[in-house]
């Protein structure tokens, strides 16, 4: 997990909305290996090794409804809204399930940073952008705007789940998934064939409780 995702990170539990508290115990670089992250709210306690986060909580995604192929990184990059101009800075995009199978050829194309959620393979090679890999459950571990877009893939179109994602990303973003899922609201479809539709988040979810961000210590 890319060091700059710790500030978006949230407890995935049915509360207000918390920050994590870290403690780091083993880094590469920018790249966090084994971390250590507990919820000031719950006490709930989940961790990062050899550089992936896991926020699993019992119900595992359906992996069944992954799609075999690998998705079109040129495609990919133009549905989002993934313009190459963008630099390493930018918010990062969430590829979920079955499009992270286009996380290094997407490196190629543009430089956001990425973020993998439940990846088949978790390939660190020759990585280009800031990256970070997650295990993740019902719901997106992340903070209210703190994704440019996202793309979900069949096996992560639980309502919750979903939910999560479209608070996560910021108003204007785009958020691409299967037909098999419904739009969302908060989102406003843009475009549609039999593989996919194309929809801009047009609302924000409601963010951090400022009283519970002071009162969480810090990374430091
Ligand atoms: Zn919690």
């Amino acid at each position: 997990m890319h060091r700059d995702l710790l500030d978006a990170l949230r407890c995935p539990m049915d509360h207000e909305e918390s920050w994590l508290v870290a403690m780091v115990h083993r880094a590469s670089g920018a790249q966090l290996l084994d971390v250590d992250l507990a919820c000031p709210v719950c006490q709930r306690e989940f961790a990062v090794r050899e550089g992936v986060a896991d926020f699993r909580l019992g119900a595992p995604y359906d992996s069944r409804a992954t799609a075999a192929t690998a998705p079109d990184p040129l495609r990919l990059a133009a549905l989002l809204g993934l313009s190459p101009d963008a630099g390493p800075m930018s918010r990062p995009v969430l590829l979920a399930g079955a499009h992270a199978a286009a996380s290094g050829a997407l490196q190629m194309l543009v430089e956001f940073p990425q973020v993998l959620a439940n990846p088949e393979v978790t390939s660190a090679d020759d990585v280009r952008v800031p990256l970070s890999v997650l295990r993740v459950g019902n719901r997106l571990p992340l903070g209210v705007a703190t994704l440019h877009a996202a793309a979900l893939d069949a096996a992560h179109g639980q309502p919750e789940f979903v939910t999560s994602v479209v608070r996560a990303v910021r108003a204007g973003g785009r958020l691409l998934a299967p037909p098999s899922l419904q739009v969302p609201d908060g989102v406003r479809e843009i475009a549609r064939d039999e593989h996919e539709w194309v929809g801009e988040v047009v609302a924000q979810g409601h963010g951090l409780v400022e009283l519970r961000r002071q009162s969480a210590p810090s990374y430091n």
